[in-house]
Order: C-alpha cells, then structure tokens, then sequence
C-alpha cells in the first residue's frame, strides 16, 4: 500500500486527473481515500515502487512523512463550511510551515502524533481523537471578535486504547502554534523512558496543564496587536462570524431555514387545539415539535443547527442546559420526551408534554435574550 500525502487534504484537479492516470498504471484503478485526507494506491508491486514514486515527484505529489505527527487534519472549516468559525485550514497551514521551521526539533520525538483541527464544535476533522487538537471558536474583547481555539490534549485512535481528548483552555486562535510548541516542550521534559504523550498528558493532569496554557490565554487590545483580531490564513481580513452562509459542508444539503419562536408559537397552537378535539397522540407530538422548535432558535444564535427535532432536543441538552445556559432541571429532557411520547397517549400525558413544551418556549426565549445581549 502506497500513501500519497495530500497537503491538508486538498488536491486541484488537474493533479486528481493525473494521480487518476497514475492508479491505472500502478493499482489497477484503484484508490482510497483515508480518514487522514490522504490516497492510498493498494496491491502496487515492489519492484514498481521507485518508477511510482517518481511519477508522484512529476505531478507535485510526492511528499513525505504522509501519517506522521507533520500530516496535520484540518476540516474545510470557515473557508467553505456555513458551520465554520474558524479557519482550520489557515492554521493547519500555519503549522505545516511551523514543521520546517520552529518544530522541527520534535519531528522524531513526535513522529507517530496526531494534530486535529475542526472549525466549530461539529468535530468534523475528530479532533477529540487527537494527540493535540483543536477546535474553533470565538471571544469577544473590548466589542471586538477574537477568532479562539479550544484545546484538547491526549486522545488517539487506537484499537482496543482509543481515548477521548480532554478538553482544556480556550486560546486565541493566533497562539495555537505556541501550544502546540508548549505541549512538545512539556512532552520532552516530563516523558519517563518511552512514555507515551498521551498518557505523560494524563499524568501531568488537567489542572496542571490547564495552569501551563494561562500564558497563552492573553489578548492584547486591538491597538496593541490587531494580528489577535485576524483569523490564520485571512490577514487581511476583519474576521467576524457568519450566519445563513451556504457551503460545501454535508449539512448545506438540506435546505437552510433560519429557526424562529413563530414556528414554535404555531406547534404549541395545535397541541392546544389537537388536546381539545382529543387527539391526545397528535397533541404529544405537536408539542415534541414546538419543544424543538423552540430549542433550535438559541442554538442556531450559537452556530449549532441539528437536522432533526430529536437531534435538536440532544443539542438543547448538550450545548445548553450542560453549560449552565439552560436549567438544570432540563438535563435529560431529550431521552425524557422521547420516552414521553412512545407511550400510551392519555389526556393527561398530553397535558404534561404540552406544559413542558411551554416551558421550554419561555426558557429558549429566556436564553436567547442573554445571548443576544452578550
Ligand atoms: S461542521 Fe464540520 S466541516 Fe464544518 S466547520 Fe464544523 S467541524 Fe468543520
């Protein structure tokens, strides 16, 4: 099997067509494309290896070190995501530079390491499987919108010892580089014999490395260093975020329509009425759909946009009632309304599911209020 390293994932098609040609000599057609966002050509004979490798050189594909610690992942991220905060690929560039200049010295130690970097919480790139990962976002400072990366440390993808990342500190995007450099420094000093980082990352704990990241957790004021303020890749631009904005992402398929409390006032308008001509099934499931209605509207506000009301109401949780944005008593409502409106309906589970569904109205309208003022 034959990797071909494609730089942060991205190949123009005249070079496509040329590898297309390049597979028809040398494995039969054939090729796959990896979880990494590289090709591997299978079955390519042993001795074809050098004549394969200099067809690759011709067409600018033949870089090294293809599934190493220098092979970053990026998701397409804001450049082309509607989802999108920040940038991945801008930064997964930045540090591809980094690797030749101001990394290098950790290449060997670092070799079989994974950096991971997604754009929005979405984790499209899997950056809560990665040694280091990030993941995009944003920070308000003085008015301004600071592009930040949320870090994540010690997670790999390893058959039987495949970890999650723990989740650290929220940094402005413009130090992520020096992270990455913080967290090889640390690998090299704390490492016991062959220790791998990730379990070096656990032992040194999150509190401790929580403490190691303060540093780069500052943002200068605009007129100090108005780099904090540009996202990686777009210097020259103001960088704020977007909504509405259609894109090459899987979601911006279905049709974008942006949520509203109105659509949620019209679900909880037909509970009522279905309750009073006693369709009590009807009811329960009109309700389900203004508790979604309702929790998509502050979601949205947040970049988040589930597909389906179930999805909704495990976001509502997820995003908001876990980060102490939403009520506490709300904390299992998904797998609660779910169970809810799988039963018998009755008159009064109805009633229950249709107040539930009010209160959530209030509660979503409640939220969206602070979000939109913060
Ligand atoms: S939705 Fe996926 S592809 Fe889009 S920015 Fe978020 S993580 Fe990246």
């Amino acid at each position: 099997m034959v990797h071909v390293r494609i730089l942060v994932g991205d190949i123009e098609s005249d070079k496509a067509r040329k590898l297309a040609d390049i597979t028809e000599t040398f494995s039969g057609g054939i090729i796959h494309v990896t979880i990494q966002q590289n090709f591997v050509l299978p079955w390519v004979p042993e001795n074809a290896l050098p004549a394969l490798y200099a067809a690759l050189r011709d067409v600018d594909l033949a870089y090294t070190a293809a599934d190493t610690f220098e092979d970053i992942t990026a998701c397409p991220g804001a450049d082309t995501c509607r989802l999108g905060i920040t940038s991945a690929k801008g930064l997964a560039n930045k540090l591809t530079v980094d690797m030749s200049n101001g990394l290098s010295e950790f290449k060997d130690m670092a070799k079989n390491l994974k950096i991971k970097i997604s754009g929005c919480p979405n984790a499209c790139a899997q950056h809560v499987a990665a040694n280091i990962g990030f993941q995009g976002g944003s920070i308000t400072r003085d008015g301004r919108t600071v592009p930040s990366e949320m870090v994540f440390v010690g997670g790999s993808l390893l058959g039987d010892d495949t970890r999650l990342a723990m989740p650290l500190k929220k940094v402005p995007t413009r130090n992520a580089p020096k992270v990455v450099k913080k967290f090889l420094k640390l690998y090299q000093q704390e490492k016991q014999g062959d220790e791998h980082f990730d379990l070096v990352m656990k032992r040194l704990g999150a509190p401790r490395l929580k403490e190691e990241l303060e540093e780069f957790t500052h943002i200068p004021s605009y007129e100090e260093d108005p780099s904090f303020y540009q996202d990686w890749g777009h210097e020259e631009e103001k960088f704020e975020l977007q909504q509405g904005v259609k894109g090459e992402c899987a979601g911006a398929t279905v049709e974008e329509k942006i949520p509203t409390f109105k659509d949620a006032e019209k679900h909880l308008e037909r509970a009522r009425a279905l309750l009073h001509h006693g369709d009590f099934k009807a009811s329960m499931l009109e309700s389900f759909h203004a508790c979604s209605a309702s929790g998509h509207v502050p979601l949205y506000t947040k970049l988040v946009d589930p597909f389906t009301p179930e999805q909704t109401m495990w976001e509502f949780e997820n995003m908001l009632v876990r980060t102490g944005e939403a009520d506490q008593k709300w904390l299992d409502i998904a797998a609660r309304l779910k169970d809810n409106i799988n039963k018998e309906p009755t008159e009064e589970l109805a009633e229950e599911i249709l107040q539930i569904a009010s209160d959530i109205h209030s509660e979503s309208q409640r939220i969206q209020i602070n979000l939109t003022q913060a």
